[in-house]
């Protein structure tokens, strides 16, 4: 294998439209150790991207000591990216690593037990509880956890308490790909399938860097691009990426407008007459206002609005209208941006009118970012029904209350569940007094930290944190509880394409950690949840008990895993929901026949205003959308909320690395993860950077109206007039760990913008404005990768 720091897709093994994907196992072990130093090979999946890469874990005297990729596996076929090899083992075998739980005494975090952290927490619990109710519980959780942990909080938020304030960091990375599916097809789920990508003779990427965010999967992308019959390429990002590199066609379009794009993309199928009539007609609802809204959006009038070139629009709408196999992949450029929910349905959308879904390479992956991303959705840890059930359907309500065997009432569904955002403004003023954060690190991830340090450091809040490292939030924790991670427990997980895949225990967790899962079933039998029959609302006795009770929850839903078992998941490769009895072998994709589930006792949600967030309600809903058909939606393009100005004259977006994952929990302390990429920088083009008298490697101030960071610069290839920072780099290892003080700041989210879009709720990262002025020189180039899109500039950007 080569290093795969330097080459981070590793050897090309091309392969041509149609065929199979060739196997490629890699593999790293612990220096100094071969095969024959293995004591056993663990099964497992990769949790540091959502693409869920099947591997084993090899274990020696205890300890994680490597990883290779399954080769069995449908989704990598032995592959592991940088991350993988080297971040989820290596960041794991640490000596921070939490091994004792921590309560607050005097001002400080000092180590106890497990009964008098736990006895501290139900006694809070119970005496808010008492006093104040339910709406004084809030939880924020993660992408990371797997499926049998959500689906148990799920249970214990809902049918335990009855508090509607719970939802995860899945709201910073992927509420927009729920959102965009359930008014499109009336319910989460991807239609698509990862083969689309061995099939297709287009790829459509929007707002999507696979090749640093899903590393493996962009691996796929390359083996065909450099196999017989290629497919065209179309990359929409402002930064000159991999993919954009690649790219027949790059739309570097300003951050926030790419709604403006998506409706001159959609506007240029009807004026050409590429859109499938038949299937418009038959499967879909509403084209007509859709046709309305784009009208006015011409090549030229996209041009100006998003600072592309109008002759590239058409190429690009000439190859989505005019190909037969057009796979299309959305992620944070969209999800994170202004108009998130209205321009990923504007993509779903350019499917639908081709009648390009359910057929091979017709793919549409709405990506997660995170690993577990997915079951957090289908579990309700973001706060939705399990199931995908709908909040606003009586019925719905009630199925879940029969199979809970609890009152329906206790069942919050009076209004819409609480999202993260606005969790942290009900803590802010006051009304949430206990909120339980597990395996996030929102004092580094969410957007205006200065605002968010304030709200974990307040007075009224009882925080309680658990995770496998102390973070920045952790700091401010009341109780910190150390859990397992990764390899030291067992539970399934679903990737972006729906393949379900279960992680065996490969070692006993450090010191006295715990899992996830034993700690809310821990806290549930503490605080005596029962049904109405008086017995244990969660009588789990281990992770199996969690997903067979997760599949009666599932049957019937879209995401009916009633056909899975920990069993049937052992020994091959994952397999895709929906598997029931009648589908043993699972479903590669989604919607084959042009049915949809909107019919309204079945779907998810009733849909949106898309651009108010107002929920439409069951009787317009009837009235709108026909059962079995998909939705239409559109809306018309408005600047965002932020535009530069003469103090702010930069736009300001944040991303991903290919060498982190989230906040480093894990991969900044693995040690060839970390030298890869070790401390911030901000990426800025070559003349926006000799207006600021900057070169490269010059520390420089970047000021918002919420903050300042102080950092390197890389000149890069980045469109002129954008800013880009790395999300990933907190406080915890500067010299002093520091996250409350005054600065010098270095975490991106300082400068972000506490804005959401209004249907998904997702935070807007990548809309805000900036100023840029040198500090001093630097003594050489900043660290920031040569090998991904932060390499020094080319000149290759316009
Ligand atoms: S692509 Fe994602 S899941 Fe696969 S090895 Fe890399 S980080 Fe892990």
């Amino acid at each position: 294998m080569t290093d795969r720091i330097a080459d981070i897709w590793g050897e090309r093994t091309p392969h041509g439209s149609g065929q199979a994907w060739p196997e490629r196992v890699d593999q790293v072990l612990a220096e100094g150790l071969t095969d024959g130093d293995v004591d056993r090979w663990v099964q497992s999946a990769c949790v540091l991207c959502s693409n869920g890469c099947g591997c084993d874990i090899a274990v020696k005297d205890g300890k994680l000591v490597g990883i290779r990729g399954r080769a069995q596996d449908r989704v990598n076929r032995g592959r592991l990216g940088p991350k993988g090899l080297y971040g989820s083992w290596q960041g794991e075998e640490h000596p921070d690593r939490l091994t004792r739980p921590l309560i607050r005494v005097d001002g400080r975090l000092v180590e106890t037990d497990w009964d008098t952290a736990m006895g501290r927490i139900v006694e809070r619990s119970k005496e808010l509880l008492a006093s104040k109710g339910p709406l004084s519980h809030g939880f924020y959780t993660s992408g990371q956890l797997f499926l049998e942990e959500y689906y148990a909080l799920g249970m214990l938020g809902k049918a335990g308490i009855g508090t509607p304030h719970m939802d995860g960091n899945t709201r910073l990375c992927t509420a927009t790909a729920a959102a965009a599916l359930k008014e499109s097809f009336g319910a989460d789920g991807q239609p698509g399938s990862y083969t689309d990508i061995d099939e297709c003779s287009a790829i459509f990427l929007y707002g999507h860097n696979m090749a640093e965010t899903q590393t493996v999967l962009w691996s796929r992308v390359l083996d065909r691009l450099d196999g017989p019959n290629p497919p065209r390429l179309v990359c929409i990002d402002p930064r000159d990426t991999e993919v954009a590199r690649r790219a027949d066609v790059h739309l570097p379009v300003h951050p926030g407008t790419n709604l403006a794009l998506m409706n001159g993309l959609v506007r240029e199928l009807f004026a050409n007459g590429w859109i499938d009539e038949d299937y418009i007609a038959e499967h879909t609802a509403n084209v007509d206002q859709l046709r309305s809204v784009v009208e006015p959006w011409t090549p030229e009038k996209v041009a100006e609005t998003c600072g592309v070139q109008a002759a590239d629009v058409r190429r690009a709408a000439e190859i989505f209208g005019t190909e037969d196999r057009v796979l299309s992949t959305v992620l944070q450029g969209f999800y994170q941006s202004a108009h998130a929910t209205a321009s990923a349905c504007q993509v779903d959308n350019l499917h639908l009118l081709r009648g390009m879904l359910g057929r091979p390479g017709c793919g549409l992956l709405q990506m997660n970012g995170q690993p577990t991303a997915q079951n957090n959705r289908e579990c309700g840890a973001d706060g939705d029904l399990p199931g995908f059930r709908n909040w606003e359907n009586p019925q719905h309500v009630q199925d879940l209350a029969r199979l809970w065997n609890v009152d329906p009432g206790i069942i919050p569904d009076w209004a819409p569940p609480t999202h993260a955002l606005q969790i942290f403004r009900y803590v802010e003023q006051g009304s949430i007094e206990l909120l339980w954060i597990s395996a996030t690190n929102p004092a580094v991830s969410m957007p205006q930290l200065e605002r968010i340090r304030h709200i974990l450091d307040q007075d009224s809040l009882f925080l309680v944190v658990q995770d496998i490292y102390l973070t920045e939030t952790a700091q401010y924790a009341d109780v910190v509880l150390p859990c397992a991670a990764w390899g030291e427990k067992t539970g399934t997980f679903t990737n972006a394409d729906r393949t379900v895949h279960l992680s065996e225990k490969a070692v006993d967790p450090p010191g006295e950690a715990r899992s996830d899962l034993d700690v809310f079933l821990e806290y549930a039998r503490w605080m005596g949840f029962t049904d109405k029959d008086g017995r244990p609302l969660l009588d789990w006795s281990g992770p199996e008990d969690g997903f067979e009770a997760w599949k009666e929850c599932s049957r019937g839903r879209p995401c009916d895993y009633t056909g899975l078992s920990y069993n049937k998941l052992r020994g091959g490769s994952g397999i895709q929901w929906p598997c029931t009895e009648g589908l043993p072998d699972g479903t590669e994709r989604l919607y084959t026949d042009g049915g949809f589930p909107t019919a309204p006792e079945y779907c998810e949600s009733f849909g949106h205003d898309l651009l108010t967030g107002a929920t439409t309600g069951e009787t317009e809903y009837k009235a709108t959308v026909q059962p079995g058909k998909a939705w239409l939606k559109a809306l018309d393009y408005t600047p965002p909320h932020e535009e530069p100005d003469a103090d702010y004259p930069l736009r300001y977006t944040t991303g991903r690395t290919a060498y982190h994952f989230h906040t480093r929990t894990k991969t900044g302390r693995s040690r060839r993860l970390n030298d890869a990429a070790p401390e911030p920088w901000i990426e800025m083009s070559v003349e926006d950077a000799a207006r600021a008298g900057c070169q490269e490697g010059d520390i420089a101030r970047v000021t918002s109206r919420r903050g300042s960071l102080e950092v390197p610069v890389r000149v890069g290839d980045i469109r002129p007039g954008t800013v880009f920072a790395p999300f990933h780099y907190g406080y915890w290892d500067t010299s002093d760990g520091d996250t409350s003080d005054g600065g010098p700041h270095r975490a991106a989210n300082e400068l972000t913008i506490t804005e959401w879009d209004p249907v998904s709720k997702q935070p807007l990262f990548k809309n805000a404005a900036v100023r840029v002025e040198k500090l001093r020189s630097g003594d050489g180039p900043s660290k920031a990768p040569d090998t991904t899109a932060s390499r020094r500039a080319t000149g290759a950007q316009r």
